[in-house]
């Protein structure tokens, strides 16, 4: 096996190298690391590289010097070579609801937003990730649709996310029945179907029961229906599928979703019929945003239950979040109500998604651009007066 090495490295000193982070990467990569630096021979690798994993993955290490089974001199050598390091926390929001929202700079230039959301259901909770710093797709009513494309995260870089929740939650050294975050959804900014090499190797990272252990099940990707890909993201991944449909027609679903127009309601509906592993056990979530007068009559309602009918389904329906300058409002209350039961008296599961954090920065991409401003600003008075000014 050929074993490519993707890997996010720290922020550069001033002249040396960054020191590789092994903190997010697989086991056979760690192996490889271990052996292209000379830390040790080719065939201890394999079990330095399996605690290494154990230390990072399982218990949240990110100093080697806490690797207790390792000999001392082994790990001064690792620290000398190699760094644990998270990324930068560049923003952090808490609302009263309990809604966390980080922005995570893994490089200049390179942030993300991660949400964590509690009490989803069941005592759990989920972990909203992104898989790309801002979007090719223009969704018109999605604030990361207005940011361009900065790049693809890499795996490492998404699994630090989870990295980065854990630490904050206090949860690396409590027991799977006490964890808060039991769940991630790859709902943050991006589109993850473009990213699946990346979003593969995450779920392999995150899904190992000797590492994070949250199970493939408990893993939703969402999409806005890449039609080509989803049926190796099945296959490659095991998740759970989730579709941002948004529209009954496509007309509308070409100005809301335009990614329609190469991958019309027709063709996506094909491919998740096929979508491996669909039963009534293991349904796909369709996304439904609720736009005040866009989208939302009983008669799309009625539309919407005639077209899913027979695939295993629940639609989830969600109250629009709005940003500054977005073109469209949330629906009223009553209009979402009366969707959602001509929904569920055709048999569909249809929970309206509880608008959470709305005193904090909530629509996905919105603290990321509202982060920059403040920055640039901060800048801009720092150019006027010649002094630098709070943020
Ligand atoms: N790119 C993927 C995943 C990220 S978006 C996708 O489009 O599915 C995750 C979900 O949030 C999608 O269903 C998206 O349509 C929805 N969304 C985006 N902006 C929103 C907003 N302002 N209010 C409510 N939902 C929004
Ligand atoms: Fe991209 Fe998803 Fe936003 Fe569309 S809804 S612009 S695909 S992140």
């Amino acid at each position: 096996m050929t074993i490519t090495l993707d890997l996010s490295r720290a922020t550069p000193a001033a002249s040396a190298p960054a020191p590789l982070n092994l903190a997010g990467l697989t086991r056979a990569e760690i192996a490889a690391a271990l052996v292209e630096s000379r830390v040790c021979s080719s065939n201890q690798a394999k079990m330095r590289a399996n605690q290494i994993w154990g230390w990072t993955q399982h218990h949240g290490l990110t100093d080697f010097a806490g690797m207790s089974n390792i000999a001392k001199e082994t790990r001064a050598a690792l620290s000398d070579t190699f760094t644990l390091a998270r990324p930068q926390i560049a923003e952090r929001q808490e609302s009263v609801d309990g809604t966390v929202k980080w922005l995570i700079r893994f490089a200049p230039g390179i942030e993300a937003e991660t949400v964590f959301i509690p009490d989803v259901g069941g005592g759990s909770g989920a972990l909203c990730v992104s898989s790309q710093v801002g979007c090719t797709l223009n969704c018109t009513f999605c604030h990361t649709g207005t940011q361009a494309l900065v790049r693809n995260l890499t795996a490492a870089e998404i699994v630090a996310q989870v990295q980065v929740a854990r630490d904050d939650l206090g949860e690396w050294r409590v027991g799977p029945g006490e964890r808060r975050l039991t769940n991630i959804v790859f709902m943050g900014m991006g589109e993850p179907l473009y990213n699946l090499d990346n979003v593969a190797k995450t779920l392999d990272i995150v899904s190992d029961d000797q590492g994070i252990a949250i199970s493939r099940r408990r893993v939703t990707v969402s999409t806005s229906g890449v039609v080509p890909k989803l049926t190796e993201l099945g296959e490659r991944t095991g998740a759970m599928l989730a579709i941002s449909l948004h529209a009954v027609t496509d007309e509308l679903r070409d100005v809301l979703v335009p990614i329609n127009k190469a991958y019309p309601i027709a063709e996506l509906l094909d491919a998740i019929r096929a979508y491996p592993g669909l039963s009534n056990a293991k349904r796909v979530t369709f996304e439904y945003v609720m736009l005040k007068g866009v989208n939302d009559s009983p008669a799309e309602a009625r539309a919407l239950v005639k077209l899913l009918a027979g695939i295993p389904a629940k639609i989830n329906l969600i109250p629009f979040n709005p940003w500054p300058g977005s073109p469209y409002e949330c629906s009223s209350g009553n209009r979402i109500h009366a969707f959602a039961d001509i929904v569920n008296a055709a048999g569909f599961a249809s929970p309206i998604r509880t608008p959470r954090g709305r005193d904090i920065l909530a629509a996905c991409g919105q603290l990321k651009s509202e982060s920059e401003k403040q920055r640039a600003s901060a800048r801009r008075r720092l150019d006027a007066s010649g002094e630098p000014q709070a943020i």
